[in-house]
């Protein structure tokens, strides 16, 4: 910019903060001129801009939209950094922060909030939101008076206390004098349509509100395509590369309870690459013989054409790649109900019969329902507006890119069951352990999960708690820090049912131990002894190495079941601390509190 020189005898400033304002001066362009004389009239507007208050946003200033997003599995994480780009294409000022990374002592200052969450399982906000969640409900999250704010929730239907967080997020912002600028969305697990149009809306509204004009610029496109002109890689969630599948072999022995795989797929000429830590997103197909007794109970042919978001393919086709078949969510029975004109099931809807609906859904599939109430007048394209669409399914990566860089390893358990009369197979597990032999081609992506990483230093300790599958990932941190020569030392908790016949890689573990790359083992067999052991009981063991190692700065590590384990071994990890560490209760969970915090403890859990 030209303009002359401000002269320190003529201003109030002094000779050196003189120097610096024309040296920036002469840097700006005539937006950034524009948007700093906004940005110090708002801080003289809001008290001669004393520290930490809230800067009213002057006529010609364009406030920053600070979006936090507490993501699960990285879809919440993806959206809000499509939303912040999106945001700066039309002109705005946007920064997109992890909720675990972002100060709430920030709060006070913010001019504008966007949330976008996950929920877990219970309702409860997922581990890396769980702090500022918990502050946002405390007694400390200040007053938020005319702040505009947006809520989008990230969920799944099946769940009772689907996108909990979101709502909880929303409920409070509101609570604290915060202006909703646009109703919350809760997305089901196909989120990129209702996740593009809000971002789009709220988008719109703030441009009005900042007068930007609203419009987006050239660059801008709705979420689900954006992905694709971003995408770094030329295979991601939109373009998924077909992996052609090297082994796939049974790792659990005869007689055990478990039919567990080791699946290895060859990435070859992908492109793709990956961390320890990171899952692999397989593009599944539904069942053959789970897609015609669909067919044969709705009364329909499979030869009608329905719209997918492939575009028109046959009914038949639709199921199988397009269509979430098998679970029973609120929303489909509510669909459902209009055409199926039951007493009983209309009466199974009614809001004071969550319980028993709860009830009904548990074990049972869409083919249930279809059989227990007959629709009338259903037709095929009816039909598959009230089904969601299928979701691709994430496994961790059992495998280092760097050890095996052409290759990517799976543990996948089969899941199998009989309920309600009939046999049940798992989607994803039991297309990668029966349908697919050597030879043939697996749509996959990679999903990468930032807060499941090994430490940066090789030197730090690590100690992984894997019961059952959850070991998968664990088996590429120790191949990985193998191949590094990391000479940090690893301590691996496994558990599963049998020695004999479930001990998940143990030729692996014990080449390692032998090795000196694996420190220690400590396994827990929980049907080979009269009382059940568990990992957690090993830990317990172990309590005063384990509080040692921490001592000595070692990460933590958990993956595997989420509903009883990983709390388990949650309130294992706090007793042990407030035992060897001589502090109650209540200290030892802040303690692990503050290693959540500095990412001293990472769960990946599901
Ligand atoms: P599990 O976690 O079921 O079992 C591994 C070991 O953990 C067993 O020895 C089991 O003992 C033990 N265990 C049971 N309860 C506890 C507890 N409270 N604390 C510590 N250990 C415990 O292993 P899986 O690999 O079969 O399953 C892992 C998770 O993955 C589960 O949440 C499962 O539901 C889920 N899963 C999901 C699949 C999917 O496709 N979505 C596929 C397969 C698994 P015991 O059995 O003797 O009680």
């Amino acid at each position: 910019m030209r303009v002359n020189d401000i002269n320190e005898h003529a201003s109030p400033l002094d000779r050196e903060q003189a120097r610096c304002l024309n040296e920036l001066v002469k840097s700006l362009s005539a937006d950034q001129a524009q948007w700093i004389s906004g940005y110090l009239a708002g801080l003289n507007a809001a008290g001669a801009g004393e520290a930490g208050a809230r800067v009213a946003p002057s006529a010609t200033e364009k406030p920053t939209i600070t979006i936090l997003y507490g993501s699960e599995t990285g879809n919440a994480e993806r959206i809000a950094e499509q939303f912040r780009a999106q945001a700066e294409d039309r002109g705005l000022n946007a920064r997109a922060l992890d909720m675990a990374d972002y100060k709430p002592r920030d709060l006070k200052k913010e001019q504008c909030l966007v949330l976008v969450t996950a929920t877990h399982g219970e309702g409860d906000p997922p581990d890396p939101a769980e702090e500022f969640h918990e502050f946002l409900h405390s007694r400390k999250a200040p007053g938020l008076a005319g702040v505009p704010y947006a809520v989008l929730g990230l969920g799944d239907s099946s769940y009772e206390h689907f996108c909990q967080t979101g709502k909880d997020f929303d409920a409070r912002l509101a609570e604290l004098g915060a202006e909703r600028l646009h109703d919350r969305v809760d997305c089901d697990v196909d989120y990129d349509e209702p996740a593009a149009h809000w971002t789009e809306t709220v988008l719109k509204r703030l441009g009005e509100r900042f007068d930007s004009g609203g419009e987006p610029g050239p660059n801008v496109v709705a979420i689900g395509s954006q992905a694709r002109t971003r995408q770094p890689s030329a295979f991601g969630r939109d373009n998924p590369f077909p992996a052609e599948v090297l082994d796939n072999l049974k790792i659990t022995g005869r007689g055990s309870n478990k039919e567990i795989r080791h699946i290895e797929l060859s990435l070859a000429d992908s492109g793709l690459s990956f961390e320890p830590g990171d899952a692999l997103s397989i593009v599944a197909r539904n069942h053959d013989e789970v897609i015609f007794e669909l067919l044969e109970a709705v009364g329909l042919e499979g030869s009608e054409v329905v719209p997918t978001p492939r575009g028109e393919q046959t009914l038949e086709e639709a199921l199988r790649h397009d269509y979430e078949i098998t679970t029973v969510t609120p929303p489909f029975l509510g669909a459902y109900a209009e055409f199926a004109d039951s007493d009983e099931l209309n009466r199974l809807l009614e809001p004071d019969n969550a319980g028993r609906l709860t009830e009904y859904r548990w074990g049972r599939h869409i083919v249930d329902v279809v059989r227990d109430f007959s629709a009338r007048e259903l037709d095929a394209k009816r039909f598959v507006t009230m089904l969601r669409k299928l979701q691709p399914r994430d496994y961790s990566i059992a495998s280092s890119y760097n050890a095996n860089p052409d290759e990517v390893h799976l543990t996948v358990a089969a899941v199998r069951y009989r309920s309600h009369g009939r046999e049940r197979h798992g989607v994803a597990s039991t297309y990668l352990s029966d349908r697919v032999e050597p030879g043939e081609t697996v749509p996959v992506y990679v999903q990468r999960n930032k807060n499941f990483k090994l430490p940066a230093d090789d030197a730090t300790p690590i100690i992984m708690i894997g019961p059952g599958t959850g070991v998968a990932p664990f088996r590429a941190f120790v191949e990985e820090r193998e191949h590094r020569g990391a000479d940090g030392r690893n301590w691996l908790f496994f558990g599963e049912q049998h020695f004999r016949t479930d001990f998940l890689y143990q030729t692996d573990w014990q080449r390692w131990l032998r090795d000196g790359i694996l420190t220690r083992m400590d396994v827990a067999f929980s049907r080979d002894t009269e009382n059940k052991v568990y990992v957690q009981h090993r830990l317990l063991e172990n309590a005063r190495d384990l509080y040692a190692w921490i001592q000595d700065g070692a990460h933590l590590y958990v993956c595997g079941d989420a509903d009883r384990m990983a709390p388990d071994v949650h309130e294992a990890l706090t007793t042990i601390i407030a035992e060897q560490g001589g502090m109650s209760a209540d200290k030892a969970r802040d303690y692990l509190k503050s290693l959540q915090r500095e990412k001293r403890y990472q769960r990946d859990v599901y």
